[in-house]
């Protein structure tokens, strides 16, 4: 099968501010990812790694620096008006915080009408009413008339990021970009919509991009797992063994250095020095300072992802057959 949207060599670079600046801020390089239809890939990664970067790039909110991004195998940015209209009908994004992405003075019948007509036409009547209960249906928030009048203050941090799918929903999207979509969330409802999440992904073949700090919830909803490093990706692989089986050192270090092993925040503040600086990165692995198995190699050469096995790739020369290759060991005992 073909994916329904695949970004190639997609680089976001941000022009620093300053009197004559000529820096960037490397936020994203050169990363490929493919969505396809009825299947889940986790994004993770700590902060400031370029995670909503990537899915700001894919919802098309601002443009690429460069790279493609093909819809159905077609280039995507290439835009016509026409074609920029269809391509966020079928490209819906949803925000971690609901409350933020729902205007206050409105209802929910509002946000939902409102997407209804601009995606699906000016329903009228009772048409408008059954399109706003298949909605309201679809998310869980029912019986529809305990919902459909209410404000988002008069509605809990999930029934809000219910609305919010809906509304995404009403675009009837082929994917959906998830931005961290439990992370405001109480710990006890995470899973229930991670759970509305995955059924959208089974009974609509939605193409999910789920983006997450939290590498336990990619690997129990994801398919597929990329983990990014100071914009780049440097492990991929499917979900189970890329948390069983990390290959990447800063997937080990990541996964294996938690004090508390459900938050990965606190395992990459946890994990030893800073991230690089995205405005003049390290040359080499972008790993590399921070890597206890870092050779000349890692400090000069930008290692590639690479073929490690069963579908997984890793970005470290340590699986690469080159001479001069790091002796890899494990990472918590380095
Ligand atoms: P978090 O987990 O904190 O949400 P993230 O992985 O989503 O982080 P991004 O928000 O994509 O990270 O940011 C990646 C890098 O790009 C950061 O260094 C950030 O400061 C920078 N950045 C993001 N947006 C802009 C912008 N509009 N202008 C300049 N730099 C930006
Ligand atoms: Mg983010």
């Amino acid at each position: 099968a073909r994916p329904v949207l695949r970004a190639v060599k997609m680089r976001k670079h941000f022009p620093v501010r300053g009197f004559r600046s000529d820096k960037v801020v490397h936020a994203v390089d050169d990363v490929d990812l493919e969505l396809y239809a009825g299947r889940v890939v986790a994004l993770v990664g700590e902060s400031g790694s370029g995670k909503s970067t990537i899915a700001r790039l894919l919802a098309q909110l601002m443009p690429t620096t460069a790279g493609q991004i093909l819809l159905d195998g077609e280039d995507a940015t290439a835009r016509g008006r026409k074609s920029f209209r269809r391509y966020v009908k079928r490209v819906q994004m949803i925000f971690q915080d609901p409350f933020g992405s729902l205007n206050p003075v409105h209802t929910v019948r509002y946000h939902l009408t409102r997407s209804i007509r601009i995606h699906r036409g000016n329903l009228k009547g009772a048409e408008m009413e059954a399109a706003l209960d298949e909605l309201l249906d679809r998310v869980h928030l029912t019986p529809v008339d305990r919902y459909v009048d209410k404000y988002p203050h008069e509605l809990s941090g999930g029934q809000r990021q219910r609305v919010a799918i809906a509304r995404a929903l009403a675009a009837d999207p082929d994917v959906l970009l998830a931005d961290e979509p439990i992370s405001m969330l109480d710990v006890s409802i995470r899973l229930g919509i991670l759970n509305l999440l995955r059924d959208l992904r089974d009974r609509l073949g939605i193409a999910i991009l789920y983006i997450t700090h939290d590498i336990a919830s990619a690997r129990y909803f994801a398919d597929k797992t990329l983990v990014m490093y100071a914009g780049r990706v440097v492990e991929s692989g499917d979900s189970e063994s890329v948390t069983q089986d990390p290959k990447h050192p800063y997937t080990q270090l990541l996964i294996g250095s938690a004090p508390d092993p459900d938050d990965m925040e606190a395992r990459a503040r946890g994990a030893r020095g800073e991230a690089p600086s995205l405005v003049t990165p390290p040359p080499g692995c972008r790993f590399n300072p921070r890597c206890p198995f870092a050779t000349d190699l890692c400090r000069t050469e930008l290692p590639p992802l690479m073929d490690v096995g069963e579908g997984r790739k890793a970005a470290c020369w340590g699986y690469s057959d080159r001479p001069d290759r790091p002796e890899l060991g494990s990472v918590l005992d380095a």
